[in-house]
């Protein structure tokens, strides 16, 4: 394919050079040149001078990433077998801890492809396209997977289709099928996946520091309340750390039979627990006017919910998420309060966790802060990549 040529804006050239990757529309000159998504790009100034090559691909504010700062540079087969063989040596810590089988293999703009995100399941590889011109690389990323690492199958999700939702399809691409589920283990926890059951695979790899601080250091002794508790792992964690018991609160109705399944794989009876399908907004609402507590409140919820009866937005909303938190917690209660919204960052957090508190007239300490695992390595360059802040809080009646 025949390369084109977009040029930064001057007053943006700056930025560009010292390393950010992500092409925006309003950041070029002659946007209107991107007409093929997967097109290699020449990316330089206004007066032609090179900052980098990239490629075309439409995804969330941007339409291309920069992957390479070299003239000249080929973004062929062996341009992406260098970045995953480099990719797999970084990692080589969590590839020899057999007490992990599930991680980050390649993290998008952080392993110098923005758009391409790839994950590790027990051998087998599930690939993230968050555009179609991420997808044009399909090739040479399989190809590389299959020469270069221990892959014994092949996933993807192609996560394109309008506004940037999962396209629904077989996701199976090569190699062997996973079974269903597969179990993976995270710090000697049984975890099950599905690699071929929709847009998610059952856990997010993200939180994995935290769930191994509230399992060795916060659930004993706690009755615990998980809210946004999805497939409820921070709650087999916390049970597995001698919690009483958990209370777990989902809207989506497959939350039920998944989060049995997860507490099954660990021999804990589901019984002891409640699993329960509801809004999670009303739910505390409801805690609350009965009065009930409890020792811990696990907060994790998406970056934007809406269902038939709240709109939630973690930007604008969190504090209030917080205030109905600290109302059902107990003196001396532990609060873990996760935002995975890019746009909040960690100051900013910190001080709406500090205006909740005062609000509600309760003092409080952190306990511990969490960024994003080393396995999700990051751009400097690019502050939107580093999405993920939590925060243990202690409240402290005295
Ligand atoms: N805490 C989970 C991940 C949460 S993903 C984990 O550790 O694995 C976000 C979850 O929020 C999804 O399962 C989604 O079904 C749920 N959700 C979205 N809006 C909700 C609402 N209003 N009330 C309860 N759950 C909601």
């Amino acid at each position: 394919m025949n390369e084109i040529t977009v040029k930064i804006q001057q007053g943006e050239v700056k930025r560009y050079k010292d390393g950010y990757p992500l092409l925006t529309k309003d950041c070029l000159t002659n946007p209107e040149v991107l007409k093929k998504e997967g097109q290699i790009l020449d990316v330089t100034d206004e007066r032609g001078q090179f900052i980098g090559k990239g490629y075309h691909g439409e995804q969330n504010k941007g339409v291309g990433w920069i992957v390479s700062r070299k003239p000249g540079e080929k973004l062929n087969q062996d341009f992406i077998d260098r970045l995953i063989l480099k990719a797999i040596g970084v990692r080589q810590g969590y590839y020899e801890d057999a007490s992990t089988t599930a991680f980050r293999v390649f993290n998008g703009e952080g392993d110098g492809f923005g758009g391409v995100i790839i994950d590790y399941y027990e051998r087998y590889y599930v690939i993230h396209w968050y555009s179609e011109g991420a997808y044009q690389f399909k090739e040479q990323f399989v190809d590389s997977l299959l020469r270069n690492s221990d892959a014994i199958g092949i996933y993807e999700k192609k996560r394109f289709a309008k506004a940037g939702q999962y396209v629904e399809d077989d996701d199976f691409v090569t190699g062997e099928q996973a079974p269903s589920p597969l179990v993976v283990f995270e710090n000697n926890v049984s975890i099950a996946v599905d690699l071929n059951d929709g847009a998610m695979v059952g856990f997010f790899h993200d939180q994995r520091e935290v769930r191994r601080a509230i399992l060795e250091k916060h659930a004993k002794g706690r009755t615990v309340l998980n809210t946004f508790s999805y497939t409820g792992v921070f709650s087999v964690f916390a049970a597995l750390g001698g919690s009483l018991k958990t209370v777990n609160v989902d809207a989506a109705n497959r939350s039920k039979e998944k989060t049995a399944e997860q507490f099954a794989m660990n021999q804990l009876d589901a019984e002891d627990h409640d699993i329960i399908v509801d809004d999670a907004f009303q739910f505390l609402k409801r805690t609350e006017r009965r009065g009930r507590t409890f020792g811990m409140v696990i907060l994790d919820p998406p970056s934007f919910a809406r269902t038939k009866k709240t709109t939630f937005s973690a930007k604008k909303d969190y504090k209030k998420l917080l205030l109905d938190a600290i109302a059902v917690t107990e003196e001396n209660g532990i609060i873990v309060a996760s935002m995975n919204h890019a746009g909040v960052a960690p100051q900013r957090f910190r001080k709406t966790v500090g205006e909740a508190f005062q609000e509600a007239g309760v003092p409080f300490r952190v306990l511990e802060s969490f960024g994003l695992p080393s396995d999700f390595k990051t751009d400097p360059s690019f502050k939107e990549g580093m999405y993920l802040k939590v925060l243990i809080l202690q409240r402290k009646d005295g």
